[in-house]
Protein backbone atom coordinates (compact mmCIF):
# COMPACT_ATOMS: atom_id res chain seq x y z
CA UNK A 1 0.00 0.00 0.00
CA UNK A 2 1.18 3.01 -0.83
CA UNK A 3 2.58 5.48 2.05
CA UNK A 4 1.32 9.03 0.72
CA UNK A 5 -2.06 10.25 -0.63
CA UNK A 6 -1.94 12.01 -3.68
CA UNK A 7 -2.05 10.07 -6.70
CA UNK A 8 0.57 9.91 -9.41
CA UNK A 9 -0.92 9.95 -13.01
CA UNK A 10 1.98 9.04 -15.61
CA UNK A 11 1.13 9.38 -19.50
CA UNK A 12 2.49 6.39 -21.49
CA UNK A 13 4.76 7.03 -24.77
CA UNK A 14 7.60 6.15 -26.83
CA UNK A 15 9.41 5.76 -23.66
CA UNK A 16 7.25 4.03 -21.30
CA UNK A 17 5.11 1.55 -23.41
CA UNK A 18 6.71 -1.97 -22.59
CA UNK A 19 5.53 -3.84 -20.46
CA UNK A 20 8.52 -4.26 -18.13
CA UNK A 21 8.77 -0.33 -18.27
CA UNK A 22 4.49 -0.39 -17.34
CA UNK A 23 5.74 -2.68 -14.54
CA UNK A 24 8.37 -0.59 -13.45
CA UNK A 25 6.54 2.70 -12.97
CA UNK A 26 3.89 1.66 -10.93
CA UNK A 27 6.08 -0.09 -9.06
CA UNK A 28 7.98 3.46 -8.85
CA UNK A 29 4.57 5.09 -7.62
CA UNK A 30 2.34 5.34 -10.80
CA UNK A 31 -2.02 4.99 -9.93
CA UNK A 32 -2.97 5.96 -13.15
CA UNK A 33 -2.02 5.62 -16.24
CA UNK A 34 -2.64 8.39 -19.42
CA UNK A 35 -3.06 6.98 -22.96
CA UNK A 36 -2.52 9.82 -25.23
CA UNK A 37 -4.76 9.50 -27.99
CA UNK A 38 -2.88 12.70 -30.08
CA UNK A 39 -0.19 10.25 -31.02
CA UNK A 40 -0.69 6.55 -31.18
CA UNK A 41 -2.51 3.66 -33.09
CA UNK A 42 -5.27 1.87 -31.93
CA UNK A 43 -3.05 -1.23 -31.68
CA UNK A 44 -0.62 0.19 -29.38
CA UNK A 45 -3.51 1.15 -27.05
CA UNK A 46 -4.81 -2.18 -27.00
CA UNK A 47 -1.47 -3.14 -26.27
CA UNK A 48 -0.83 -1.01 -23.69
CA UNK A 49 -4.42 -1.98 -22.23
CA UNK A 50 -3.50 -5.50 -22.09
CA UNK A 51 -0.34 -5.00 -20.44
CA UNK A 52 -1.62 -2.08 -17.32
CA UNK A 53 -4.45 -4.75 -16.98
CA UNK A 54 -2.11 -7.63 -16.67
CA UNK A 55 0.38 -6.05 -14.33
CA UNK A 56 -2.87 -4.91 -11.94
CA UNK A 57 -4.24 -8.54 -11.68
CA UNK A 58 -0.54 -9.79 -11.03
CA UNK A 59 0.20 -7.37 -8.24
CA UNK A 60 -3.32 -7.23 -6.98
CA UNK A 61 -3.76 -3.84 -7.03
CA UNK A 62 -6.50 -2.04 -9.11
CA UNK A 63 -5.26 0.66 -11.64
CA UNK A 64 -6.94 3.45 -13.52
CA UNK A 65 -6.61 4.08 -17.33
CA UNK A 66 -7.57 7.18 -18.90
CA UNK A 67 -7.80 7.95 -22.97
CA UNK A 68 -6.86 11.77 -23.41
CA UNK A 69 -8.88 12.96 -26.53
CA UNK A 70 -7.02 15.30 -28.59
CA UNK A 71 -9.92 17.14 -29.10
CA UNK A 72 -10.15 20.29 -31.53
CA UNK A 73 -6.61 20.70 -31.60
CA UNK A 74 -5.55 22.99 -34.78
CA UNK A 75 -2.45 22.69 -36.37
CA UNK A 76 -0.43 24.04 -38.89
CA UNK A 77 -0.06 22.08 -41.90
CA UNK A 78 2.60 21.13 -43.92
CA UNK A 79 4.80 23.44 -45.34
CA UNK A 80 7.10 24.07 -48.22
CA UNK A 81 10.22 22.07 -47.04
CA UNK A 82 8.71 21.01 -44.09
CA UNK A 83 9.81 24.22 -42.41
CA UNK A 84 9.70 27.74 -42.57
CA UNK A 85 11.96 30.74 -40.63
CA UNK A 86 9.64 33.49 -39.64
CA UNK A 87 11.43 36.68 -39.90
CA UNK A 88 10.42 39.44 -37.20
CA UNK A 89 8.07 41.79 -38.84
CA UNK A 90 7.26 40.08 -42.28
CA UNK A 91 4.11 38.87 -43.45
CA UNK A 92 2.98 35.76 -44.54
CA UNK A 93 0.01 34.46 -46.57
CA UNK A 94 -2.42 31.96 -44.44
CA UNK A 95 -4.46 29.03 -46.47
CA UNK A 96 -6.99 27.01 -46.16
CA UNK A 97 -4.75 23.90 -47.55
CA UNK A 98 -3.37 21.15 -46.02
CA UNK A 99 0.23 21.17 -47.62
CA UNK A 100 1.88 24.18 -49.75
CA UNK A 101 4.56 24.47 -52.25
CA UNK A 102 5.03 28.27 -52.27
CA UNK A 103 7.46 30.53 -50.05
CA UNK A 104 6.09 32.32 -46.88
CA UNK A 105 2.81 30.51 -46.74
CA UNK A 106 1.39 29.28 -43.86
CA UNK A 107 -1.56 26.41 -44.12
CA UNK A 108 -3.94 26.28 -41.83
CA UNK A 109 -6.67 23.49 -42.85
CA UNK A 110 -8.91 24.51 -40.38
CA UNK A 111 -12.35 25.71 -42.16
CA UNK A 112 -13.90 26.66 -38.81
CA UNK A 113 -10.83 28.70 -37.89
CA UNK A 114 -10.24 30.28 -41.21
CA UNK A 115 -13.49 31.77 -41.02
CA UNK A 116 -13.28 33.36 -38.06
CA UNK A 117 -9.84 35.17 -37.82
CA UNK A 118 -9.86 38.76 -38.26
CA UNK A 119 -7.61 41.37 -38.04
CA UNK A 120 -5.85 41.71 -34.82
CA UNK A 121 -6.14 38.86 -33.47
CA UNK A 122 -2.94 36.76 -32.39
CA UNK A 123 -2.06 33.08 -33.22
CA UNK A 124 0.14 31.44 -31.24
CA UNK A 125 1.85 28.38 -32.70
CA UNK A 126 3.72 25.61 -31.30
CA UNK A 127 3.10 25.51 -27.61
CA UNK A 128 3.19 29.49 -27.38
CA UNK A 129 7.11 29.73 -29.01
CA UNK A 130 5.64 31.41 -31.81
CA UNK A 131 3.03 34.07 -32.37
CA UNK A 132 1.77 35.68 -35.05
CA UNK A 133 -0.62 38.66 -35.75
CA UNK A 134 -3.67 39.08 -38.18
CA UNK A 135 -3.41 42.25 -40.30
CA UNK A 136 -6.09 42.07 -42.94
CA UNK A 137 -8.61 38.83 -43.99
CA UNK A 138 -10.17 39.41 -47.11
CA UNK A 139 -12.16 35.84 -47.73
CA UNK A 140 -9.63 33.75 -48.36
CA UNK A 141 -6.62 35.90 -48.85
CA UNK A 142 -5.19 36.19 -44.86
CA UNK A 143 -2.25 38.35 -44.12
CA UNK A 144 -0.33 37.90 -40.79
CA UNK A 145 2.79 39.73 -39.54
CA UNK A 146 5.41 37.72 -37.65
CA UNK A 147 5.68 39.01 -33.65
CA UNK A 148 8.70 36.61 -33.03
CA UNK A 149 11.11 35.08 -35.08
CA UNK A 150 12.33 31.26 -35.40
CA UNK A 151 11.47 28.34 -37.47
CA UNK A 152 7.96 26.88 -37.86
CA UNK A 153 7.90 23.45 -38.82
CA UNK A 154 5.00 20.70 -40.17
CA UNK A 155 1.67 20.48 -38.15
CA UNK A 156 2.19 22.53 -34.66
CA UNK A 157 -0.39 23.61 -32.75
CA UNK A 158 -1.79 26.53 -32.86
CA UNK A 159 -3.41 28.67 -30.54
CA UNK A 160 -6.17 31.53 -30.40
CA UNK A 161 -5.53 33.02 -26.91
CA UNK A 162 -9.12 33.98 -25.75
CA UNK A 163 -11.55 33.25 -28.37
CA UNK A 164 -14.03 30.90 -28.32
CA UNK A 165 -14.05 28.99 -31.20
CA UNK A 166 -17.43 27.50 -32.52
CA UNK A 167 -16.46 23.91 -33.08
CA UNK A 168 -17.45 20.59 -31.19
CA UNK A 169 -15.12 19.65 -28.58
CA UNK A 170 -15.11 16.17 -30.30
CA UNK A 171 -14.14 15.59 -33.70
CA UNK A 172 -14.35 12.86 -36.02
CA UNK A 173 -11.25 11.49 -35.07
CA UNK A 174 -12.02 12.28 -31.46
CA UNK A 175 -15.56 9.96 -31.85
CA UNK A 176 -13.15 7.08 -33.52
CA UNK A 177 -10.69 6.77 -30.45
CA UNK A 178 -13.59 7.40 -28.38
CA UNK A 179 -14.90 4.09 -29.24
CA UNK A 180 -11.63 1.96 -29.36
CA UNK A 181 -10.87 3.20 -25.96
CA UNK A 182 -14.44 2.66 -24.83
CA UNK A 183 -14.00 -1.35 -26.54
CA UNK A 184 -10.31 -1.16 -24.83
CA UNK A 185 -12.22 -0.52 -20.76
CA UNK A 186 -10.75 2.88 -19.90
CA UNK A 187 -11.87 3.89 -16.63
CA UNK A 188 -12.05 7.39 -18.01
CA UNK A 189 -11.87 9.44 -20.66
CA UNK A 190 -10.07 13.16 -20.71
CA UNK A 191 -11.65 15.74 -23.01
CA UNK A 192 -9.83 18.56 -24.43
CA UNK A 193 -10.14 21.95 -24.31
CA UNK A 194 -13.82 21.77 -23.56
CA UNK A 195 -15.06 25.56 -23.94
CA UNK A 196 -18.46 24.81 -22.22
CA UNK A 197 -20.91 23.08 -20.54
CA UNK A 198 -22.97 21.58 -23.11
CA UNK A 199 -19.07 20.06 -24.54
CA UNK A 200 -19.57 17.72 -21.26
CA UNK A 201 -22.90 16.79 -22.00
CA UNK A 202 -22.27 15.76 -25.84
CA UNK A 203 -19.69 13.55 -24.24
CA UNK A 204 -21.47 12.22 -22.01
CA UNK A 205 -24.41 10.91 -24.52
CA UNK A 206 -21.53 8.95 -25.99
CA UNK A 207 -19.99 7.79 -23.24
CA UNK A 208 -23.20 7.19 -20.57
CA UNK A 209 -21.53 5.20 -18.03
CA UNK A 210 -19.13 3.20 -19.62
CA UNK A 211 -16.06 5.51 -18.52
CA UNK A 212 -15.73 8.36 -15.93
CA UNK A 213 -15.35 12.01 -18.06
CA UNK A 214 -12.65 13.95 -16.93
CA UNK A 215 -12.46 17.95 -17.98
CA UNK A 216 -9.45 19.32 -18.75
CA UNK A 217 -9.92 22.87 -18.44
CA UNK A 218 -7.55 24.66 -20.94
CA UNK A 219 -9.40 27.30 -22.47
CA UNK A 220 -10.12 30.60 -20.54
CA UNK A 221 -13.68 30.01 -21.62
CA UNK A 222 -13.83 26.57 -19.53
CA UNK A 223 -12.60 28.81 -16.85
CA UNK A 224 -15.73 30.86 -16.85
CA UNK A 225 -17.94 27.70 -16.87
CA UNK A 226 -16.21 26.15 -13.96
CA UNK A 227 -18.79 24.79 -12.06
CA UNK A 228 -21.06 24.14 -14.40
CA UNK A 229 -18.22 21.78 -15.79
CA UNK A 230 -17.59 20.72 -12.73
CA UNK A 231 -20.95 19.91 -12.24
CA UNK A 232 -21.26 17.83 -15.44
CA UNK A 233 -17.44 16.00 -14.75
CA UNK A 234 -16.51 13.30 -12.95
CA UNK A 235 -12.84 14.72 -12.59
CA UNK A 236 -11.38 17.47 -13.52
CA UNK A 237 -7.73 18.33 -15.14
CA UNK A 238 -5.76 21.28 -14.72
CA UNK A 239 -4.12 21.40 -18.27
CA UNK A 240 -1.48 24.47 -17.25
CA UNK A 241 0.27 23.46 -20.91
CA UNK A 242 -2.31 25.40 -23.21
CA UNK A 243 -3.87 27.00 -20.23
CA UNK A 244 -0.53 28.98 -20.31
CA UNK A 245 -0.51 29.45 -23.94
CA UNK A 246 -4.08 30.75 -23.98
CA UNK A 247 -3.80 32.97 -21.10
CA UNK A 248 -1.08 34.81 -19.74
CA UNK A 249 1.44 32.74 -17.49
CA UNK A 250 1.45 34.96 -14.61
CA UNK A 251 -2.54 33.76 -14.45
CA UNK A 252 -1.99 30.11 -14.36
CA UNK A 253 -0.99 29.78 -10.63
CA UNK A 254 -4.15 32.04 -9.28
CA UNK A 255 -6.29 29.78 -11.79
CA UNK A 256 -4.63 26.57 -10.49
CA UNK A 257 -5.72 27.55 -7.14
CA UNK A 258 -9.26 28.44 -7.97
CA UNK A 259 -10.22 25.36 -9.78
CA UNK A 260 -8.75 22.81 -7.14
CA UNK A 261 -10.75 25.06 -4.64
CA UNK A 262 -14.26 24.80 -6.80
CA UNK A 263 -12.80 20.88 -7.14
CA UNK A 264 -12.54 20.38 -3.49
CA UNK A 265 -15.36 21.72 -2.31
CA UNK A 266 -17.75 20.08 -4.88
CA UNK A 267 -16.16 16.92 -3.63
CA UNK A 268 -14.91 16.19 -7.67
CA UNK A 269 -10.84 14.87 -7.95
CA UNK A 270 -8.89 17.33 -9.60
CA UNK A 271 -5.53 16.93 -11.23
CA UNK A 272 -2.37 19.10 -11.69
CA UNK A 273 -0.79 18.60 -14.86
CA UNK A 274 2.01 19.74 -17.43
CA UNK A 275 5.38 20.95 -16.78
CA UNK A 276 5.55 19.21 -12.72
CA UNK A 277 9.03 17.86 -13.76
CA UNK A 278 10.10 18.76 -17.17
CA UNK A 279 13.36 19.04 -16.84
CA UNK A 280 13.48 15.59 -16.05
CA UNK A 281 12.99 14.90 -19.44
CA UNK A 282 16.66 15.14 -19.78
CA UNK A 283 18.29 15.49 -16.16
CA UNK A 284 18.40 12.53 -13.51
CA UNK A 285 16.88 15.13 -11.08
CA UNK A 286 14.73 18.00 -10.93
CA UNK A 287 14.87 21.10 -10.19
CA UNK A 288 14.09 23.19 -6.73
CA UNK A 289 11.56 24.90 -8.73
CA UNK A 290 9.67 22.12 -9.87
CA UNK A 291 10.10 20.30 -6.71
CA UNK A 292 8.23 22.88 -5.14
CA UNK A 293 5.59 22.99 -7.98
CA UNK A 294 4.65 19.70 -7.26
CA UNK A 295 4.61 20.72 -2.68
CA UNK A 296 2.43 23.24 -4.06
CA UNK A 297 0.17 21.31 -5.79
CA UNK A 298 -0.43 18.66 -2.82
CA UNK A 299 -0.85 21.29 -0.34
CA UNK A 300 -3.73 22.56 -2.36
CA UNK A 301 -5.25 19.37 -1.85
CA UNK A 302 -4.86 18.04 -5.58
CA UNK A 303 -6.13 14.95 -5.66
CA UNK A 304 -3.48 13.93 -8.30
CA UNK A 305 -0.32 15.15 -9.78
CA UNK A 306 0.57 14.15 -13.62
CA UNK A 307 3.62 13.82 -15.38
CA UNK A 308 3.70 13.84 -19.18
CA UNK A 309 6.80 14.32 -21.78
CA UNK A 310 8.58 12.99 -18.40
CA UNK A 311 7.21 9.52 -18.99
CA UNK A 312 6.18 9.45 -22.26
CA UNK A 313 9.29 11.10 -23.85
CA UNK A 314 12.19 11.03 -21.20
CA UNK A 315 14.91 9.51 -20.47
CA UNK A 316 14.42 8.52 -16.73
CA UNK A 317 10.27 7.70 -16.77
CA UNK A 318 10.97 5.49 -13.03
CA UNK A 319 13.57 8.40 -11.43
CA UNK A 320 10.64 10.99 -12.53
CA UNK A 321 8.04 8.91 -11.07
CA UNK A 322 10.13 8.24 -7.86
CA UNK A 323 10.92 11.73 -7.60
CA UNK A 324 7.15 12.81 -7.47
CA UNK A 325 6.68 9.83 -4.99
CA UNK A 326 8.92 11.51 -2.87
CA UNK A 327 8.38 15.00 -2.88
CA UNK A 328 4.35 14.27 -2.15
CA UNK A 329 5.36 12.07 0.70
CA UNK A 330 8.01 14.90 2.26
CA UNK A 331 5.12 17.05 1.96
CA UNK A 332 2.41 15.68 3.26
CA UNK A 333 4.59 14.36 6.15
CA UNK A 334 4.77 17.48 7.13
CA UNK A 335 1.63 18.83 10.40
CA UNK A 336 1.09 22.23 8.59
CA UNK A 337 0.05 20.14 5.14
CA UNK A 338 -2.33 18.37 7.05
CA UNK A 339 -3.68 21.29 9.00
CA UNK A 340 -4.62 22.88 5.97
CA UNK A 341 -6.66 20.38 4.05
CA UNK A 342 -8.58 19.98 7.12
CA UNK A 343 -8.91 24.03 7.33
CA UNK A 344 -10.71 23.99 3.98
CA UNK A 345 -13.91 22.57 5.05
CA UNK A 346 -16.05 20.80 1.77
CA UNK A 347 -20.11 21.64 2.53
CA UNK A 348 -22.00 19.13 3.82
CA UNK A 349 -25.04 17.69 1.90
CA UNK A 350 -27.93 17.08 4.38
CA UNK A 351 -27.86 13.52 3.67
CA UNK A 352 -26.76 10.32 5.93
CA UNK A 353 -24.05 9.71 3.94
CA UNK A 354 -22.21 12.94 3.95
CA UNK A 355 -23.20 12.82 7.60
CA UNK A 356 -21.52 9.78 8.38
CA UNK A 357 -18.38 10.10 6.33
CA UNK A 358 -17.68 13.60 8.18
CA UNK A 359 -17.72 12.11 11.30
CA UNK A 360 -15.69 9.07 10.33
CA UNK A 361 -13.10 11.96 9.33
CA UNK A 362 -13.64 13.61 13.18
CA UNK A 363 -14.00 10.17 14.97
CA UNK A 364 -10.29 9.44 13.05
CA UNK A 365 -8.90 12.76 14.32
CA UNK A 366 -10.57 12.15 18.13
CA UNK A 367 -9.40 8.01 18.45
CA UNK A 368 -6.45 8.05 16.58
CA UNK A 369 -7.73 6.00 13.94
CA UNK A 370 -5.24 4.74 11.05
CA UNK A 371 -7.77 2.68 9.17
CA UNK A 372 -11.54 3.81 7.74
CA UNK A 373 -12.59 0.90 5.71
CA UNK A 374 -16.02 1.59 3.77
CA UNK A 375 -17.87 -0.54 1.73
CA UNK A 376 -19.01 0.69 -1.41
CA UNK A 377 -21.17 -0.37 -4.42
CA UNK A 378 -20.29 2.78 -6.67
CA UNK A 379 -17.43 3.96 -5.35
CA UNK A 380 -19.45 7.12 -4.03
CA UNK A 381 -18.83 6.88 -0.18
CA UNK A 382 -15.43 6.44 -1.03
CA UNK A 383 -15.39 9.86 -3.02
CA UNK A 384 -17.27 11.74 0.08
CA UNK A 385 -14.75 10.10 2.83
CA UNK A 386 -11.41 11.08 0.25
CA UNK A 387 -13.64 14.71 -0.32
CA UNK A 388 -13.49 15.48 3.48
CA UNK A 389 -9.52 14.59 4.10
CA UNK A 390 -9.60 12.08 7.00
CA UNK A 391 -5.93 11.86 8.59
CA UNK A 392 -6.10 7.72 8.19
CA UNK A 393 -6.02 5.59 5.39
CA UNK A 394 -9.03 4.54 3.70
CA UNK A 395 -9.21 1.31 2.14
CA UNK A 396 -12.71 1.21 -0.09
CA UNK A 397 -13.96 -2.16 -0.67
CA UNK A 398 -16.05 -3.53 -3.61
CA UNK A 399 -17.19 -6.29 -5.66
CA UNK A 400 -17.39 -4.35 -8.89
CA UNK A 401 -13.53 -4.30 -10.54
CA UNK A 402 -14.64 -0.85 -12.56
CA UNK A 403 -15.44 0.52 -9.49
CA UNK A 404 -12.01 -0.40 -8.10
CA UNK A 405 -9.96 0.73 -10.60
CA UNK A 406 -11.76 4.75 -10.80
CA UNK A 407 -11.21 4.78 -6.84
CA UNK A 408 -7.76 4.57 -7.85
CA UNK A 409 -7.83 8.37 -8.86
CA UNK A 410 -9.30 9.39 -5.18
CA UNK A 411 -7.47 11.10 -2.75
CA UNK A 412 -5.81 8.98 -0.20
CA UNK A 413 -7.93 6.00 -1.59
CA UNK A 414 -6.42 2.45 -1.44
CA UNK A 415 -9.17 0.26 -3.52
CA UNK A 416 -9.52 -3.25 -2.66
CA UNK A 417 -11.84 -5.54 -4.67
CA UNK A 418 -14.00 -8.34 -2.28
CA UNK A 419 -16.77 -10.65 -2.05
CA UNK A 420 -20.03 -8.68 -0.73
CA UNK A 421 -20.27 -8.48 2.51
CA UNK A 422 -23.33 -11.21 4.40
CA UNK A 423 -23.87 -10.53 7.75
CA UNK A 424 -22.24 -7.97 10.34
CA UNK A 425 -19.78 -10.54 11.24
CA UNK A 426 -18.10 -10.69 7.92
CA UNK A 427 -18.18 -7.24 7.80
CA UNK A 428 -16.03 -6.55 10.83
CA UNK A 429 -13.98 -9.94 10.19
CA UNK A 430 -13.52 -8.75 6.60
CA UNK A 431 -12.95 -5.57 7.57
CA UNK A 432 -10.35 -6.10 10.24
CA UNK A 433 -8.22 -8.56 7.63
CA UNK A 434 -7.87 -6.12 5.43
CA UNK A 435 -6.90 -3.69 7.58
CA UNK A 436 -4.27 -5.74 8.74
CA UNK A 437 -3.34 -7.04 5.73
CA UNK A 438 -2.17 -2.86 4.85
CA UNK A 439 -0.06 -3.14 8.34
CA UNK A 440 -2.76 -2.55 11.22
CA UNK A 441 -1.55 -3.57 14.77
CA UNK A 442 -3.41 -5.69 17.26
CA UNK A 443 -5.42 -2.82 19.37
CA UNK A 444 -5.58 -0.25 16.22
CA UNK A 445 -8.73 1.36 16.29
CA UNK A 446 -10.34 1.15 12.44
CA UNK A 447 -13.50 2.82 11.23
CA UNK A 448 -15.82 0.77 8.96
CA UNK A 449 -18.71 2.27 7.00
CA UNK A 450 -21.14 0.35 5.08
CA UNK A 451 -24.80 0.62 3.98
CA UNK A 452 -27.16 -1.78 5.68
CA UNK A 453 -29.18 -3.96 4.51
CA UNK A 454 -25.73 -5.20 3.06
CA UNK A 455 -25.40 -5.36 -1.01
CA UNK A 456 -27.56 -2.14 -1.69
CA UNK A 457 -26.75 0.50 -3.59
CA UNK A 458 -26.67 4.16 -2.40
CA UNK A 459 -27.63 3.62 0.86
CA UNK A 460 -24.57 4.60 3.45
CA UNK A 461 -26.17 4.49 7.09
CA UNK A 462 -23.95 2.34 9.35
CA UNK A 463 -20.47 3.42 11.18
CA UNK A 464 -18.57 1.08 13.26
CA UNK A 465 -15.35 1.89 15.37
CA UNK A 466 -13.50 -2.09 16.23
CA UNK A 467 -10.50 -2.33 17.49
CA UNK A 468 -8.40 -5.06 15.95
CA UNK A 469 -7.77 -8.22 17.81
CA UNK A 470 -11.00 -7.59 19.77
CA UNK A 471 -13.43 -9.69 18.23
CA UNK A 472 -15.93 -6.73 17.39
CA UNK A 473 -16.09 -5.36 20.84
P1 LIG B 1 -1.94 17.92 -23.26
O1 LIG B 1 -2.85 18.51 -22.11
O2 LIG B 1 -0.70 17.39 -22.62
O3 LIG B 1 -2.78 16.87 -23.86
O4 LIG B 1 -1.72 19.10 -24.15
C1 LIG B 1 -2.34 19.03 -20.93
C2 LIG B 1 -2.05 20.50 -20.99
O5 LIG B 1 -2.35 21.19 -21.97
O6 LIG B 1 -1.52 20.98 -19.97
MN1 LIG C 1 -3.46 20.48 -23.64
Amino acid sequence: MRKRQCKIVATVGPASSSPSMLHLLHQAGVDIFRLNFSHGEHDKATRIMESIRAISRDVGTPIAVFADLQGPKIRTGVLKGDGLDLKYGAKYRLTLAGDTTEDDVIPIPHPEIFSVLAPGDILKLDDGKLQITIESAEKDRIIARADTPGRLTNRKGINLPGRKLPISALTEKDRADLAHALKIGVDYVALSFVQRPEDVAEARALIGDKAGIISKIEKPSAVEHLDEIIELSDALMVARGDLGVELPPEDVPNIQRKIVRACRRAGKPVIVATHMLESMVESIAPTRAEASDVSTAVFQGADAVMLSAETAVGRHPPTAVAIMDRIITATERDPECAAFTSLDDPQAEHTTADAITLSARRIAEILDCKFAVAYTKTGSTAKRLSRDRPHCAILAATPDANVANKMALYWGVAPVITVDISHFHDMLDKAEALCVRHGAQDGDRIIIIAGYPFGRRGKTNTLKISRIGAKGE
